[in-house]
């Protein structure tokens, strides 16, 4: 029986990487039936929205979804279509792994990190409020009243929301991982001694929930040190639980650990749904170019093949991966010494040497 797959190539290079990453996951084997559906700025005119209900409906019924890129346009109102997917699906852990492999230039060998981002809540809850309207002007005088803080109404307020239910499911989630993938330590990141409401009620529920796994070692980490320590001694970590900002930021610090967000997967997860994606955007200036390096979106395609539990297919394409990146040939521009290196190969290539590579791992 083939896998139902809600595939939502996005915008910008999201249909290039997309397009290759269909090729070498059907490449291995796995029979899957796509739903195509369009999401982002292409559509918006059509469906005046950027995420339009038939997409989510998909995915309600695919239950897993393979996702591009989709831009999200600066400033202009639009609330952005990731977020908002994120949240109607209920997809709260954001999985980002960042793992060296021979051959990325990286400063680093033996990163082996799980980045586990709470994916719903926190100043990404998109509770904001414009500067002159009524409801700002009113929520001054209020923490005025409560607070005893006179606030400028010259300003804007955007809401940091962290719940005990939220912390405490991402928390027992990132254990929970730890355990079914053999992973020795647990380290939750926050900012509890200055935010002592917000991230010390996460910080709380995180050692709350440490208790219930005696077998993981638990530890924190304030996340401006744990900034530091990541740059200076990466592979002491292993899997990282936080809340929404801090994980979005410390995701791609760790991309760049290990040789850039070309290579950096992801995968959004919920209860009943799972949609896979790479950390990276839609790097418009690139687009239609056959330019961009679709491996990002490819491991994230590994990580949705382990989730079904096509177990020795996600091996066989990782370890493909893993080869064409040591060899180094037949890599965009990205995995060159310098970005201009006239070797670099285009994006449709790179699924076609990791096709290669995999007919010859059978
Ligand atoms: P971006 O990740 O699109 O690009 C930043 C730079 O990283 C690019 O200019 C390029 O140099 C490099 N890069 C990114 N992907 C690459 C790849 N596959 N191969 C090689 N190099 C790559 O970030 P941005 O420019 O900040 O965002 C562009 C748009 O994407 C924005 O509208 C943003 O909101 C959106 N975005 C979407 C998602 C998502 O869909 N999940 C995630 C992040 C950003």
């Amino acid at each position: 029986m083939p896998y139902d797959i809600t595939l939502i190539p996005g915008d910008g290079t999201g249909p290039e990487i997309t397009e290759a990453t269909r090729r070498v996951l059907e490449a291995t084997g796995v029979e899957f039936h796509w739903y195509l559906h369009q999401a982002g700025l292409s559509v918006l005119d059509q469906y005046q929205t950027v995420l339009p209900e038939a997409v989510i409906q998909s995915i309600r019924e695919t239950k897993v979804g393979l996702k591009g890129p989709i831009t999200t346009p600066v400033g202009k109102g639009f609330r952005s279509a990731n977020v908002a997917l994120r949240k109607s699906l209920d997809l709260y852990a954001n999985l980002r792994p960042a793992k060296t492999f021979a051959g990325l230039r990286s400063r680093y060998e033996h990163v082996d990190l799980i980045i586990v981002r709470e994916n719903t809540e926190d100043l990404y809850a998109g509770i904001e409020f414009q500067r002159g309207s009524p409801e700002m002007d009113e929520l001054v005088d209020f923490i005025g009243r409560t607070n005893g803080q006179k606030l400028s109404k010259d300003a804007a307020i955007s809401i940091k929301y962290i719940s005990v239910a939220a912390s405490r499911r991402i928390v027992k989630f990132a254990f929970d991982y730890a355990r079914a993938n053999h992973r020795r330590k647990v380290t939750a990141v926050h900012k509890a001694n200055i935010m002592k409401f917000s991230d010390g009620l996460f910080l709380h529920v995180a050692q709350e929930v440490a208790k219930e796994y005696s077998d993981i070692q638990f530890e924190d980490r304030i996340v401006d040190n744990m900034c530091m320590q990541l740059v200076q001694k990466p592979e002491q970590y292993d899997v990282v639980v936080l809340p929404n900002l801090y994980g979005d930021i410390l995701s791609d610090l760790s991309a760049g650990l290990i040789g850039g967000l070309g290579v950096a997967p992801g995968a959004n997860i919920g209860d009943k749904y799972a949609v896979f994606e790479p950390v990276h955007g839609s790097a418009p200036k690139y687009a239609g170019l056959n330019k961009v390096n679709p491996m990002a979106m490819m491991f994230s395609g590994v990580l949705m093949l382990r989730h079904l539990g096509e177990r020795e297919a996600a091996n066989r394409l990782e370890g493909a991966l893993a080869a064409v990146i040591a060899e180094g040939k037949y890599v965009t521009y990205d995995l060159k010494p310098r970005p201009d290196d006239p070797s670099a190969v285009g994006t449709s290539q790179v699924a076609d040497a990791i096709i290669a590579r995999m007919g010859t791992m059978k």
